[in-house]
């Protein structure tokens, strides 16, 4: 089988590199297993541009946004289903000074942060009412299936190979890649916090940071669309599901829910809401977060046949439609890819 690319790993960095690509008529293989950690399998999909602690933007949020919307509609409409909910993020207020300052940054220009200040809010009928400002612009992409969706695509294409990826299988030339039967130009990997166990990339200084989120089932709480958020998320799926989390962890780094986890939520949760629920389930994964927060793209220094696309940490949704174009741009026609975002930053370092 002859490609032009090899992707590694179908969690949301792999997906939609591969989309990219394709954008650019290039035949891709992606080779990935279920049964191997997964982020994206767990995350909510929110994207949020903004950074609650300080009220600014979230990194080159302007930037982002419009290839978020471009790429996932246009992925809409190339697997017949739309994957994109645009939400308000509803923030409540405990003190006057928060909402000052709100307003305050509001004013000052930020366009994600709503001017308004609300009164009145009230989580359910027993729960007290607050005053809330919200986050404009924010949303969820409906990521296991846009996932699932994309799987069969590729499946359908002949693109897809289910495999746990043998690196002793791997040759490389000059002039390109050979896994098993399969040849092309290059090889990507995405492999999200795997990544540690790759010999070509295994130095990189991953920070991942273990997560953990529920569902619950609740009849009474007043959230139609928007998100709530109050030191946890919960977002309603419909039919009184609701998915709430996450927790942070950098210990324990596999995908199993832990009891520890599973407290911290609930503590959490029982603060904001007085009425009962049911857990409906409990998951954890991995994000794959490197030590200074950026994403990590471009080629191997001493194989240019070898590349990677990673670091996507707890923002994939948001980063990967932007960044996988600017891979594109670097491996077709040889764009530069900016410095902070370089994989060349950690050889240099090396
Ligand atoms: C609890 C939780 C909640 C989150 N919520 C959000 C959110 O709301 N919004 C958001 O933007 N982000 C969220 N995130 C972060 C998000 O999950 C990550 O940014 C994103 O999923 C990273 O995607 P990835 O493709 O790089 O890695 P992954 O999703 O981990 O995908 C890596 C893929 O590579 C495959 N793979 C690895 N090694 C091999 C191999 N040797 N052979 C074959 N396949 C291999 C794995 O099977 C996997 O499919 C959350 C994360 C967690 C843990």
């Amino acid at each position: 089988m002859n490609a032009d690319f090899i992707i590694v790993g179908q969690g949301i960095a792999g997906t939609v590199l591969a989309h990219r690509l394709e954008e650019y008529k290039q035949r891709v293989v992606v080779i990935s297993h279920p049964s191997l950690s997964a982020s994206s399998a767990v995350a909510a999909g929110i994207w949020n541009p903004i950074v609650f602690k300080r009220l600014t933007k979230s990194w080159m949020a302007d930037e982002i946004l419009p290839e978020l919307h471009a790429f996932y509609g246009s992925c809409g409409h190339k697997l017949h289903q739309n994957f994109l909910s645009e939400r308000a993020i509803i923030k409540p207020f405990t003190e006057v000074q928060e909402a000052t300052l709100w307003q305050k940054k509001s004013a000052e220009g930020n366009q994600y942060l709503d001017g308004k200040i609300y009164s009145d809010f009230d989580l359910s009928e027993k729960d007290h009412a607050t005053r809330y400002s919200k986050v404009l612009e924010a949303g969820n992409l409906h990521m296991q299936e846009f996932l699932e969706r994309s799987r069969e695509y590729f499946i359908s294409g002949e693109s897809y190979l289910e495999d746990n990826f043998e690196f002793e299988s791997l040759s490389t030339t000059p002039d390109g890649v050979s896994y098993k039967h399969i040849r092309a130009r290059y090889i990507v990997f995405c492999e999200g916090h795997l990544v540690r166990k790759n010999p070509f990339f295994g130095f990189i200084p991953m920070k991942p940071a273990k997560g953990e989120v529920l569902t619950i089932h609740c009849k009474g709480i007043r959230l139609e669309k928007d998100i709530f958020n109050k030191n946890l998320f919960i977002m309603p799926l419909g039919n009184d599901l609701y998915k709430v989390g996450a927790t942070y962890a950098w210990d324990k780094l596999n995908d199993f829910p832990t009891d520890e986890g599973k407290e911290e939520l609930l503590a959490k949760l029982q603060q904001i809401l007085t009425i009962p629920f049911e857990i409906i389930h409990h998951q954890a994964g991995v994000r794959p977060s490197v030590i200074d927060r950026r994403p990590v793209l471009g080629k191997h220094a001493s194989n240019e046949r070898v590349a990677i696309f990673n670091g996507l940490g707890t923002k994939g949704v948001m980063l990967a439609p932007y960044f996988s174009g600017i891979l594109t741009e670097h491996l077709i026609h040889g764009q530069p890819v900016p410095a902070e975002v370089d994989i060349n930053r950690f050889f240099d370092a090396v």
